[in-house]
């Protein structure tokens, strides 16, 4: 630890703490709380960047495919996620639709946008362009993805339906269980001390606030 070393205040407790250089895998704990304060950083961004891709292919399939299909008295339907939002605008709920549409289908995908093109810029040794803005945008986002709420009400749904006929779960069910998976993994490779860091590494540093 030296003098010079940036001062990093902690999240939990606001104590300021001089930052110091860590081996791989090693964890840096606040010296008077004990909560994280930072991680040693990927080696390489590929971790994810493959993590963030899978996620991308598994959200489009998500929406692609059906979630459920019903059969009541040998008559049978199966919808798609924008197919139950349709419904209920139609079914005079638009609240609802629009909310069910920006937290399981909006939210998600622009957060994928947003760290794939920092990602893809960084790997390529570009300086993200409105880096600053975006992180921003970032950080207000992602407290309305609610992937894991909507596979709840669906998991509750679906035990309901099977009182009036025959549930067949199908292939969206599973990509938004995996998803779900996915997108947390993704959230947590996503180091945003260690994108900031490449950031400032790179040649040009003009500040766009
Ligand atoms: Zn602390």
């Amino acid at each position: 630890m030296t003098a010079s070393a940036p001062l990093i205040a902690c999240h939990e407790c606001d104590l300021l703490q001089r930052e110091i250089a860590l081996p791989p895998g090693e964890v840096v704990l606040c010296g008077r709380c004990g909560a994280e304060l930072y991680r040693s950083a990927h080696s390489t961004l590929d971790k994810p960047l493959a993590f963030l891709l899978t996620a991308a292919v598994v959200l489009t399939v998500a929406n692609v495919y059906p979630i459920v299909g019903l059969e009541i008295q040998g008559s049978g339907n199966a919808t798609t996620l924008f197919g139950a939002a349709y419904a209920l605008w139609h079914q005079g709920m638009p609240p609802i639709a629009v909310l069910v549409f920006l937290t399981t289908f909006l939210v998600p995908a622009v957060e994928l946008a947003i760290m794939g093109y920092i990602l893809l810029s960084l790997k390529y040794g570009r300086r993200p362009a409105g880096m600053t803005l975006l992180m921003r945008a970032l950080q207000h986002v992602n407290p309305w993805g609610m992937l894991e709420v909507f596979m709840l009400g669906v998991i509750v749904a679906l035990v309901k339906l099977t009182h009036y006929g025959t549930v067949i779960p199908d292939m969206a069910l599973w990509a938004f269980g995996i998803l779900t998976l996915l997108l947390a993994a993704t959230a947590s490779s996503f180091d945003i001390r260690d994108v900031w860091d490449r950031v400032e590494a790179l040649p040009c540093r003009e500040v766009d606030e």
